[in-house]
């Protein structure tokens, strides 16, 4: 391809809707450009970069025995009447309908889909294990589409689904896509990390793992054990309680103590100089209908995902309003606390919680706490259970060691289901004794577009993208420095040519431009290699190659230079390097 062909509109300005660094580069860089708030159109240099993902993708799925599949995006509601997830799916999901006034909505993700199939054509064990898979568009009206690929309306995933005989075989169905996802990311050369997460919506018993791209612009936290092979999403990490030694001030005293204007927690704790770890925080929820109390140290925050987990799950979850709070406690949130309450108002405590021993709580009335308080004497929860989120620091829950904090962006996550939609959706098979019985599922998910973004938001400098070879659009530039010399015209045409057949995909910057605007245009686009050829460097036969990711740059003879670059690509398209 010869850059005055190619469209590729690069930028100088940094757009200001961009907030990240992936999606100011795809801009500028002119790999996209936006349609509507989280959807966008890929230029040929986003689709080839895309396309590129999705062939890694695809020769990992295949090579584990994946079939290819393209399932609809339009679906309609029925199916999803008959999971239950028509109305729990919420504001997220697009929904038409068609002129009969039938419903649909367009895929957000696809087991009902898939699981209507193979209702339909599964019949007997022999046909199981079956895996299946697709790449395509999916369509969630998230609440906060942003950060371009990051977080669309629009977005290109591949899933895979898996059915079994029995949990072991799903398990094992199991094991093989986390192989696949862990060369997966490998392949396209990026610095990732699986961890424990929490099941979400899709749900399943059977766990959950998330492949994160590590970025320090990474929406997830995750915790890794620096002795063991532990890994969580925050989100999802297990905490050890940690008991905090007791403020001997508050030993002797009891009662209400008077606390005017004191809201928070760091207020109070000033206030009685005491340490944030004697007090107890209580936040007020409504899961749905339900409305309760969760108590944690004054130290620690709430999980909600915990929460959810633990007394749900709702549709929705949120903190109480300060008027429902008022209205249900009669108190303003600021000075609610678990003792004298109603035996009807649920109070859910974390473990740590249950075992302090003196500790301050809000006394439900305004600028009054209470002191000496004791988790089963002065009230008594509903529930105790592990509702905080972990810090680092902490120790490991596995092994004890120390637990470090680093941030990822989710590219992929894999799900063990077990039968929660193939019981709901029947769909069964004849076993070995002509017994019918249900399927064991697994979901496997790749935002192959978001993947595009985690590259960049991992692999960029000062002057723009530095793409991994595998997934780099192309993998060289040959850059003649002036279009008025003969000699390094055809010398640039013959590099470009020998390259391109030799399966090095190269473009030509034929433009008639001044070096440095194709310098930083080659830089901004990030093509991994670059071949300058100067008149200088010329008159001695040679040309300089350079590395867009050290900067490093050789002077090499001419007729050297192509077998170097080959040799230099297909190593790198070689490298898989599982840790
Ligand atoms: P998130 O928590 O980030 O909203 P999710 O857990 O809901 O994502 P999954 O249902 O697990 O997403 O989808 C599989 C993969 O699809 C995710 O790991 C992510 O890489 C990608 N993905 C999900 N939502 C989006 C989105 N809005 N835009 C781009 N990619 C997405
Ligand atoms: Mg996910």
């Amino acid at each position: 391809m010869r850059v005055s062909q190619l469209l590729n509109p690069t930028l100088r300005e940094v757009p200001a809707e961009a907030e990240v660094i992936s999606h100011q580069l795809m801009l500028r860089a002119g790999y996209i450009r936006k349609a509507a708030a989280g959807i966008y159109t890929y230029l040929p240099l986003g689709w080839r970069v895309i396309r590129k993902i999705e062939q890694i993708v695809r020769e990992e799925m295949d090579a584990k025995g994946g079939q290819e599949v393209m399932l609809p995006i339009v679906q309609p509601a029925e199916l999803w009447r008959e999971t239950g997830r028509w109305d729990v799916y919420g504001p997220e999901m697009f929904r038409l309908r068609d002129r009969h006034d039938r419903e649909f909505c367009l895929g957000p993700t696809h087991e009902e889909i898939i699981t209507d199939l193979v209702r339909g054509e599964l019949r007997s064990y022999k046909q199981l294990p079956l895996l299946l898979y697709q790449i395509q568009n999916k369509y969630r009206d998230e609440r906060r589409p942003r950060f371009g690929l990051m977080r669309g309306r629009e977005f290109i995933m591949k899933d895979l689904y898996s059915f079994d005989r029995d949990p072991e075989s799903s398990k094992e169905s199991y094991r093989k896509m986390y192989d696949a996802y862990e060369r997966i990311y490998s392949r396209c050369g990026l610095t990732y990390r699986a961890v424990e997460a929490d099941a979400g919506a899709i749900g399943g018993t059977g766990g959950s793992h998330e492949f994160m791209v590590l970025a320090e612009s990474g929406e997830a936290a995750v915790v890794f054990c620096s002795d063991c092979s532990y890994a969580a999403n925050v989100e999802k990490a297990e905490c050890l309680p940690r008991y905090a030694p007791e403020d001997q001030s508050l030993k002797e005293k009891t009662g209400e103590v008077h606390t005017p204007g004191t809201k928070t927690i760091e207020q109070v704790a000033s206030f009685l100089g005491i340490s944030k770890t004697s007090l107890i925080k209580t936040l007020a929820y409504k899961g749905d209908e339900k409305f309760f109390l969760v108590l944690v140290r004054g130290d620690r925050e709430i999980n909600e995902i915990k929460v959810n987990n633990a007394l749900g799950p709702f549709v929705n979850l949120r903190m109480a309003e300060p008027e429902e709070v008022n209205s249900v406690l009669n108190c303003e949130p600021g000075f609610v606390g678990p003792v004298g309450l109603p035996k009807e108002i649920f109070i859910a405590a974390d473990l740590e919680v249950a075992e302090m021993k003196s500790a301050v709580c809000g006394a439900n009335k305004k600028d009054y706490h209470l002191l000496n308080v004791v988790c089963g004497k002065d009230f008594v929860p509903a529930k105790i259970a592990d509702l905080r989120t972990v810090t680092p620091g902490e120790p490991c829950p596995k092994c004890g060691g120390s637990l470090k904090e680093a941030r990822g962006i989710e590219v992929g996550q894999v799900f063990n289901l077990g039968t929660k939609y193939s019981e709901k959706l029947h769909a069964t098979y004849l076993d070995d004794k002509g017994k019918e019985q249900v399927c064991y599922m697994g979901c496997y998910g790749v935002g192959v577009s978001r993947t595009m973004a985690a590259a960049i938001e991992q692999n960029n400098d000062e002057n723009g993208i530095i793409w991994p070879m595998p997934i780099a659009p192309y993998h060289c530039i040959v850059v003649p420095v002036t279009l008025k010399d003969s000699e390094v015209v055809s010398v640039a045409e013959n590099i470009y040519k020998k390259l391109n057949s030799l399966g090095v995909e190269t473009v030509l910057d034929d433009r008639d431009e001044r070096p440095g605007v194709k310098f930083k245009d080659a830089d901004l686009v990030g093509y991994p290699l670059r071949v300058t050829i100067g008149q200088k460097a010329m008159a001695e036969g040679k040309v300089e190659l350079v590395y867009r990711a050290t900067k490093q740059t050789e002077l090499i003879p001419v007729e050297q230079v192509c077998d170097t670059i080959e040799r230099i690509v297909k190593e790198a398209l070689s490298i898989v390097t599982c840790d």
